[in-house]
């Protein structure tokens, strides 16, 4: 059916390259394409043999508008997935436009000196890309993504009138070290190290990093700390959801973790500010990464269940009603099936589906969207079959 040009290879766009390829009918040709090329040859190497999807590899650096758009013309895909790093979303977004491609990514613009993450910069391609007659779907992994299809599912069917919203992202997985991150430990780090937010009655609310801390009881992992942190869909959600009154998000961390992190922040290794060592400009933050492991080698170490989903609170037909919609996916099912773990799993799943969608005609629609703008019933019976089903509860625990 199409043809997809896939920037990026590191965790997450491993799972999602080989669930197109288990998926050869919509992805009948992809194109691999990012910085270090010898990452996508060696993934082609270990799937074409298993896959009816024609599978080439480039080249990229996706900082360079034009290097994309002259890929773009020599590959004609019908859509760009950018599973790189939020920096690049904004130069592969205005390739996109030069070349009139659909795009899909799943996570938010961020610049590369400043840590903050916000829509603003891509919401202000909305015109240009109705023009232009293509899609931009934003933020197609779980949270955000799959979070924001639960939030108009629900709404679709379960409630008149949406007010609380509370995301909850559980990692109940251990890897067996004292601290690693479970995906881009830049991208990771810069998220957690950053002050929390909500937003309530109109207006963001402010707190310190892991200021607000709860203690829930998630199903098939069991009772965890979980800490409130500000969270991009947040800020989608206030304004599509009809009548929202409170949206929070909470992430769960070990007592190790957040040890590390505190110890590391004290030292300024966390730092994103350039320091000169031995003659030469580096960044603490990209340094600290480098010495990390590399979220894609937890794969083997890690067992437990993630639990992720979202405890709506409003009213249906008059009366008041919780739904809780929510996936458990196992660290090692993960591994066992795609040799990755179930962080990047649950990322790369929805976005090779978010793309389905756009390729199958089913959520092309000319304009930048976020997920819980669209038909959330194609992307619910999508979960289930490709690896990621969901579950729900309408008496759940509430979180105070
Ligand atoms: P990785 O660091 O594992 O992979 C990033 C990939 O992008 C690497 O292959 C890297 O190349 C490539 N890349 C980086 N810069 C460039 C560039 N300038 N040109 C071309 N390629 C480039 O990250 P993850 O797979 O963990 O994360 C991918 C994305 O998914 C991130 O944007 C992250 O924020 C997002 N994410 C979203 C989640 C959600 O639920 N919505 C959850 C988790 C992650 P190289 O191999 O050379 O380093």
């Amino acid at each position: 059916m199409g043809r997809v040009l896939i920037i990026g290879c590191g965790g997450v766009a491993s799972v999602a390259i080989q669930k197109c390829c288990q998926n050869s009918e919509v992805f009948e040709e992809i194109c691999i394409a990012s910085r270090t090329v010898s990452k996508c040859d060696a993934l082609k190497a270990k799937i074409e043999n298993t896959t009816k999807t024609k599978i080439t590899t480039a080249q990229l650096d996706a900082d360079n508008t034009d290097e994309i758009i002259a890929l773009i013309n020599e590959y004609k895909p019908d859509a760009v997935l950018n599973l790189a790093l939020p920096y690049q979303d904004l130069t592969i977004m205005d390739a996109c436009l030069a070349t009139k491609t659909h795009y899909i990514d799943t996570a938010n613009y961020e610049p590369k000196d400043t840590a903050k993450f916000e829509y603003s910069w891509q919401w202000a391609y909305r015109e240009k890309f109705k023009e232009a007659g293509i899609t931009a779907i934003l933020g197609s992994g779980f949270d955000p993504g799959v979070t924001s299809v639960f939030s108009a599912y629900a709404l679709k069917h379960h409630f008149d009138e949406i007010n609380y919203i509370d995301i909850l992202d559980c990692n109940g997985g251990d890897h067996g070290y004292p601290f690693a991150t479970n995906f881009n430990p830049e991208i990771n780090i810069r998220e957690v190290s950053a002050k929390g937010s909500y937003w309530e009655d109109g207006h963001w609310v402010e707190t310190e990093p892991m200021e607000i801390k709860r203690v829930y009881n998630f199903d098939e992992v069991g009772e965890k700390d979980m800490y409130l942190l500000h969270h991009e869909e947040i800020e989608s959600l206030a304004l599509n959801i009809p009548g929202i009154k409170r949206i929070r998000f909470f992430m769960t961390f070990g007592q190790s973790y957040l040890t590390h992190l505190k110890c590391l922040e004290n030292v300024g290794m966390t730092s994103i500010e350039p320091i000169m060592y031995e003659g030469k400009e580096i960044i603490p933050l990209q340094f600290l990464k480098a010495v990390l492991p590399d979220p894609a080698s937890l794969g083997p170490r890690t067992v437990g269940k993630t639990n992720i989903g979202c405890i709506f609170q409003g009213k249906k037909d008059g009366k008041d009603k919780t739904y809780y919609l929510y996936n458990v996916c196992d660290h090692q099912e993960c591994y066992k099936e795609l040799g990755s773990q179930a962080i990047s799993y649950t990322t790369g799943v929805p976005a090779m589906i978010g793309t389905m969608l756009v390729i199958n005609g089913l959520w092309n629609k000319p304009g930048v969207y976020n997920l819980e703008e669209l038909d959330p019933d194609p992307f619910m019976e999508a979960l289930n079959k490709w690896g990621l089903p969901w579950k729900e509860s309408f008496n759940p625990e509430l979180v105070d």
